[in-house]
């Protein structure tokens, strides 16, 4: 019979990974609390709309990449692709807007996307995102930036950049996308076959093209940032001397426009050293129209999001240390004869805040300890017919093979004064 495999473009993430999970998602959360966001979970899926409307028809993810599926009821629904969209409805269907504003959110999300693995991209992968709601103020632009940043440094992370731009608003980019259109018009014939294509549907994302050639082409083309409103200039400006003045390091770069179509004004997107835009580790911007396009009032917003295997995977890459795991992990280890007091000990280190757990399968004392030793065990503690008369169990240090022997009672104690 043939055996099962996770599906392609997903991974398992197993025991020897998780503690670099669980470092990103704690510093992650440390950095959103501290910054005023508090946590939101929205479910897996939402009705396909929510995204449709907010993305935009021609960006690939709506065409191409989401996982569309109707329900049992006849509903069309797709897997969240992204998470802004699905913390925005949750803003309106639970009047958030009656609440002081701006509302600060965060949320830790799986995102589904139909991607090709063979670009070394996942069909499910996790982020951690923030979303400031219901505020224009360009104080939110630079914070949000701020938070992503002092979150990647917090890692430990060297050698990142910030990359920001202004792709202006509803009343200024028309001027501009005609301006591109002019432009990109005369060029086309140098371009790849997909920016020839999306050419007529969205000018905006020839910039943003990783062929050689394209790039060369959009290294040229007009700025965004020449063709702002007076409002949009005055607000990116504002948002820069925010960025200055916390002394964050940034180039501006007038080909970022991020895949999807719901940015106004501030977008940014930050890096690791080498692979360039390929490799972003996050980004976001300001989406001062997303609310309308789910039927809300007009309601401004900005966010950003990072995805957490490009960081585990950086943090690994780059061979950074993670903090030392807490305590020491116990294996408890004894003669038939002190069995009962081994499991009894067992509970008590347990109930008692200790990591621990105790031999099993009626393997030799001598196997035992050869076990605690396989597993990485700091500890051992040794129960024979001597240390059940005595009440006096033996503890092994399994990095040396010092031994002494501790009181029961005290045994609890004395473990959680150790380091590890
Ligand atoms: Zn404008
Ligand atoms: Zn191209």
């Amino acid at each position: 019979m043939a055996t099962f495999k996770a599906p392609r473009g997903t991974a398992d993430a197993l025991p020897p990974d998780q503690p670099y999970w669980e470092f990103v998602r704690r510093q992650g959360e440390a950095i959103c609390r501290r910054y005023g966001y508090r946590r939101i979970d929205t479910p897996v899926f939402e009705e396909a709309g929510v995204f449709i409307r907010t993305i935009g028809q021609d960006t690939d993810i709506v065409e191409k990449e989401m996982y569309l599926f109707k329900d049992r009821g006849g509903k069309e629904m797709s897997l969240k692709p992204e998470g802004t969209a699905s913390v925005c409805r949750a803003y309106l269907e639970h009047g958030m807007s009656s609440l002081p504003q701006p509302v600060r959110l965060y949320y830790l999300s799986p995102v589904f996307r139909y991607e090709r693995p063979q670009a070394g991209r996942l069909r499910q992968h996790h982020q951690l995102g923030a979303e400031a709601l219901g505020e224009l103020d360009p104080a939110l632009d630079a914070e949000i930036i701020d938070l992503a940043w002092r979150f990647y440094l917090s890692l430990g992370l060297q050698g990142l950049s910030i990359q920001v731009n202004s792709l202006g608003c509803l009343k200024c980019r028309p001027a501009y996308r005609q301006a591109l259109v002019a432009y990109f018009a005369s060029r086309l014939g140098e371009m790849c076959p997909d920016c020839r294509s999306r050419f007529d549907r969205n000018p905006l994302r020839l910039l943003d093209c990783k062929n050689a050639a394209c790039i060369a082409v959009g290294d040229e083309a007009p700025r965004s940032t020449d063709h702002l409103c007076l409002e949009c200039g005055q607000h990116f400006a504002s948002v820069v001397r925010y960025l200055n003045l916390w002394e964050l390091t940034y180039n501006l770069d007038h080909r970022l426009v991020r895949g999807l179509d719901y940015y106004t004004r501030t977008v940014f997107e930050i890096q690791p050293p080498e692979g360039g835009s390929q490799s972003t580790i996050g980004g976001g911007g300001r989406y001062d129209d997303l609310m309308e396009e789910l039927g809300g009032r007009p309601t401004p917003g900005v966010g950003f999001a990072t995805g957490l295997e490009r960081i585990v995977s950086n943090l690994q890459r780059q061979g950074i240390a993670l903090p030392a795991a807490l305590g020491p992990r116990v294996y408890v280890c004894y003669l038939e004869e002190a069995r009962d007091e081994a499991f009894r000990l067992l509970a008590e280190l347990r109930h008692g805040g200790v990591e621990a757990v105790a031999a099993v399968g009626g393997r030799s004392l001598k196997s035992q300890l050869r076990q605690a030793d396989a597993q990485g065990m700091s500890r051992a503690i040794i129960l024979g017919g001597d240390e059940l008369k005595s009440g006096c169990p033996m503890v092994r240090d399994m990095s040396n093979g010092q031994q002494q022997s501790i009181p029961t009672g005290q045994l609890t104690a004395f473990l959680k004064g150790l380091s590890g």
